[in-house]
């Protein structure tokens, strides 16, 4: 199996011990400033998340999934509460502290891929080692054709993107979003541009990764994805409604009956 090499130990200085979860939102509040006035897109959002954990963000369009999301990964910035991932407060990182963060800490995973269009493959695998500095020259090069490989995608590396159908492009934006062995991955409707079958095989290198130990909070409109993960939290109108833990770890641990105990009922 691939060895991803680098420790997902202690984050630079990071204040671990203040807080055992993984991510913690507390109280936040996202307003936008709209020409109609103020518009309240997050209304007050409590929650947690563990590492391990598969979480998938359901709920319609526009019901404020990709806000809560943003929140996480630093792209935007609640109005008023707290954000907490791996004990840094992402709320309070400037502009040059949050790409620093967010290039070791997160992994983002985007619908449209947003693979840069100039660069072939395996450089846009290779930027973020590049950007965080991580590994020498040698490694980010053999590290973004193991992680190709391990995508299915290799034999693309020297391309340009665009040479690439969507499935295999998204493989490629989940090589990149793994180069610096991120604990944390994050993905925005990872599989709406997707066809079923690309859909599914991207959800199983999920679940692959979830085994591995990495944590993932995935947007998706897919009911059928949304029913295989362990928690999924239901957005409407900008507040966490309903939550569904899954049933079949529980399910999985039950004796199946002998068919002579069914057989004498
Ligand atoms: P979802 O991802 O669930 O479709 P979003 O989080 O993108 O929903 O948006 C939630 C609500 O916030 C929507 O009504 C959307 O129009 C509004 N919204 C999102 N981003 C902005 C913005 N930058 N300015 C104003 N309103 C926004
Ligand atoms: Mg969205």
């Amino acid at each position: 199996m691939f060895n991803f090499g680098r420790k997902n130990g202690k984050s630079n200085g990071n204040n671990d011990n203040a807080h055992h979860h993984l991510i913690e939102l507390r109280q936040v509040v996202k307003r936008y400033e709209t020409a109609a006035g103020a518009f309240t897109a997050l209304k007050g959002i409590d929650l947690t998340i563990e590492a391990g954990e598969f979480v998938a963000i359901i709920g319609k369009s526009g019901s404020g999934k990709s806000t809560l999301i943003n929140m996480i990964t630093g792209i935007d910035r609640p109005s008023e509460g707290e954000v907490f991932v791996r004990g840094t407060a992402v709320h309070e990182l400037d502009e040059g502290k949050m790409a620093e963060w967010r290039g070791t800490e997160i992994g983002i995973i985007f619908q449209f891929f947003q693979l840069l269009p100039t660069l072939t493959v395996i450089e846009n695998v290779m930027l973020p080692m590049e950007f965080c500095n991580l590994y020498n020259r040698k490694q980010r090069r053999e590290r973004a054709l193991d992680l190709l490989e391990m995508m299915d995608v290799a034999e693309h590396a020297h391309k340009l993107p665009n040479a690439l159908s969507g499935g295999q492009q998204q493989r490629v934006a989940i090589a990149r979003a793994l180069a610096n062995d991120p604990p944390l991955l994050v993905a925005d409707e990872p599989t709406g541009n997707l066809d079923s079958r690309t859909a599914n095989a991207v959800f199983a290198l999920f679940e692959q990764l979830v085994a591995e130990g990495k944590t993932i909070v995935m947007v998706t409109h897919d009911d059928d994805l949304a029913s295989r993960v362990t928690r999924a939290l239901m957005v409407h109108d900008g507040q966490i409604v309903d939550e569904l833990r899954q049933a079949q770890d529980y399910i999985a641990h039950q004796p199946i009956p002998e068919v002579e105990e069914i057989a004498a009922k």
